[in-house]
């Protein structure tokens, strides 16, 4: 495989820097069948990572469309954290995203699923993005 030069602009026009980026959320969605899953991922995940952990929500909220809970990390955080979740997660759905500021791309074209995706109220980020309501503030 033939890597290409980064050093000049030809080839990453309009390319963001990854410090743009804040951190990240993991939002972790659980259901009736799956909420003993969700539960015992959480306290691994407490055990394990100094993460902020959001409260539980047991139905939609914001832009999410099933009950879940929130992980915040920072950046440094993600090379120990995600590939933990890939091996541990199981059954539960997990959005990944950054938080670059612009919430409709975040939680859009910049994310990463773990699992098979869920839909997202786009119409709530689109609405709410610039009070930035669909995560960070989420009662
Ligand atoms: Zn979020």
């Amino acid at each position: 495989m033939r890597i290409l030069a980064t050093t000049g602009a030809r080839y990453d026009k309009g390319m963001r820097d990854a410090a743009e980026n804040a951190g990240f959320h993991a939002h972790v969605y659980f259901d009736a069948a799956t909420r003993e899953k969700a539960v015992g991922f959480r306290e691994a995940i407490a055990g394990r990572f100094a993460v902020e952990l959001g409260r539980w929500h047991e139905g939609p909220i914001g832009p999410h469309t099933s009950a879940m809970y929130q992980v915040a990390f920072s950046p440094e955080q993600f090379a120990s954290i995600v590939p933990w979740m890939m091996l541990n997660r199981g059954v539960l759905r997990v959005l990944v995203h950054p938080m670059t500021g612009d919430e409709v791309a975040d939680h859009t074209s910049n994310p990463l699923w773990l699992g098979e995706p869920l839909p997202l109220d786009l119409d709530f980020i689109r609405a709410h993005a610039s009070r930035s309501v669909p995560c960070g503030k989420l009662p």
